[in-house]
């Protein structure tokens, strides 16, 4: 088989590569592999007893317009389920209290999620020390800028609620390059939400969603599987599920492509979206020094707990999105999304669902926990904090064990080299979460770029 493109890896990175080329590229010959006998990666919804339970992610922030032009290209814009409006009430814990993270500057001073001490250290925020290390960590930005209290129970709970990873870890400028920008432009984070709210005043927007970090957490009505099963309907000629890539050599024109069952394919183009420990060893008879640099990219491991509850049975009003726990809390859950606030029909009339995640890059055992033990840690810390009588009506559990890449400091020079030995390669493409970005829309806008450059 000749093919213009071959596509490795059927999650969102790769179904979105190949959308954009039937419509960017008609003309262009492409086939996707998938080595599983379904598609999704680590996108998948479960129907049972009038619940859905979402594996992995659950929706994403309506801020990118390739997503929502992606939506509207598979005809999917009327299924679309935006977040309802309480949402913007989130939680963290401190003391063993939620406590609201306010959402303006007025409350937060009221509010009583740090002490005063540490809410004149973040006021002081303009006067802090000019960076010295080109690839700080998260934890050493917000605490070199807002102090360490703010570090340890706005900023790290933050960073574990989206990337399961350890503020200490991670690297400003790979996770968060905008808050960089905003200190090397400004001199300030403060300055810089103050002249962008005027920006955005001009334009006649908000900067900013109540939904969350700019924007709205967005779904489809049932699940975000839909995207997935969409995909599959309108590209079923050009997919094949249950054949894996095995290995990539360049030929005179482009690839020699190894299948699992045994044939090959010759590609002009190659897009390895799959995960980067995967392609790793796909890469490795082309190129050892970047099987080499890809296999050093870690991942967290993740574990979802999803509950069903009786109404009744939950004490208190889950009026918000849910909340996040710090580190220095010492509970093994990370936080709990309280999926049926933020999507009602995730969960029967009467009944709520939770998203528990346990885990993360600060805790690689709990995932390897069995299932009892795991539920039992949810339910006993979901216990404490919100307060729950009787059963769960229903459990779902969710194991990840490469949940979430981690881009740790030195991601940006790991990316640099990726870079310079793909260079070497002319038709060889990578795509997917471990790159330059973890969520979905840097996914969709990773695969955009890629096809674009074909
Ligand atoms: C628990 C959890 C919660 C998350 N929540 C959110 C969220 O709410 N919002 C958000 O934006 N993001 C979220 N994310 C991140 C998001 O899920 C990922 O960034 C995204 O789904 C990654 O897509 P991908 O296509 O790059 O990779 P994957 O989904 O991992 O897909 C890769 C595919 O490649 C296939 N494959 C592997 N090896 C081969 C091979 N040799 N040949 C062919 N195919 C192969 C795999 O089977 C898989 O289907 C979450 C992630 C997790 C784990």
């Amino acid at each position: 088989m000749r093919l213009d493109v071959l596509i490795a890896g059927g999650g969102i990175s790769g179904l979105s590569a190949l959308h954009f080329i039937r419509r960017l590229k008609p003309e262009l010959s492409v086939r996707l592999f998938e080595a599983e006998s379904r598609l999704g990666g680590t996108i998948g919804t479960d129907h049972e007893e009038g619940y859905s339970f979402d594996w992995g992610p659950n929706g994403f922030l309506d801020r990118e317009p390739l997503t929502l032009r992606l939506c509207e290209e598979l005809g999917l814009d009327d299924q679309l389920e935006r977040a309802g409006s309480n949402v913007t009430n989130r939680y963290i814990l401190r003391r063993g209290k939620l406590r609201a993270v306010p959402m303006s500057p007025l409350k937060f001073l009221l509010s009583d999620i740090l002490p005063l001490s540490g809410k004149l250290r973040v006021l002081m925020e303009p006067l802090s020390k000019a960076r010295t290390d080109d690839d700080e960590s998260i934890y050493d930005f917000a605490g070199r800028r807002i102090g360490k209290q703010a570090a340890d129970y706005l900023v790290q709970p933050m960073v574990s609620g989206v990337y399961g990873g350890v503020a200490e870890r991670l690297s400003l400028k790979a996770c968060f390059p905008v808050m960089r920008e905003m200190e090397d432009e400004y001199g300030s984070l403060f300055k810089a939400m103050i002249a962008k709210a005027r920006e955005a005043k001009a334009r006649g927007k908000k900067s900013g969603g109540p939904g969350g970090p700019g924007g709205w957490l967005t779904s489809f009505h049932g699940g975000l599987y839909k995207l997935v099963e969409r995909c599959h309907e309108l590209y079923t000629d050009h997919i094949t599920t249950g054949t894996g890539i095995v290995s990539v050599a360049g030929n005179n024109d482009g690839y020699d492509v190894k299948l699992t069952d045994g044939t090959t394919v010759d590609a002009r183009h190659v897009i390895l979206a799959t995960p980067s420990y995967r392609t790793a060893d796909i890469v490795k008879q082309t190129s050892e020094p970047l099987a080499s640099v890809l296999s050093k990219i870690p991942y967290a491991p993740i574990a979802v707990v999803c509950q069903g509850f009786h109404a009744s049975n939950v004490r208190r009003d889950l009026d918000g999105f849910g909340f996040l726990v710090p580190a220095k809390e010492r509970r093994r859950i990370l936080g709990s999304i309280w999926t049926s606030s933020i999507f009602v029909d995730r969960a029967p009339e009467g009944y709520v669902q939770f998203r528990t995640m346990v885990g993360g890059d600060g805790d690689h055992a709990s995932v390897g926990l069995s299932d009892d033990e795991l539920i039992e840690i949810v339910t006993s810390d979901l216990d404490k904090i919100i307060g729950l009588s009787g059963r769960a009506s229903i459990v779902k559990l969710y194991r990840w064990q490469y949940g979430i890449p981690q881009f740790r400091a030195g991601h940006p020079a790991v990316m640099a080299e990726i870079e310079e030995h793909l260079s070497c390669h002319p038709g060889l493409h990578l795509s997917g979460n471990a790159y330059y970005g973890i969520g979905l829309n840097d996914c969709v806008r990773q695969s955009y770029k890629v096809v674009e450059s074909i």
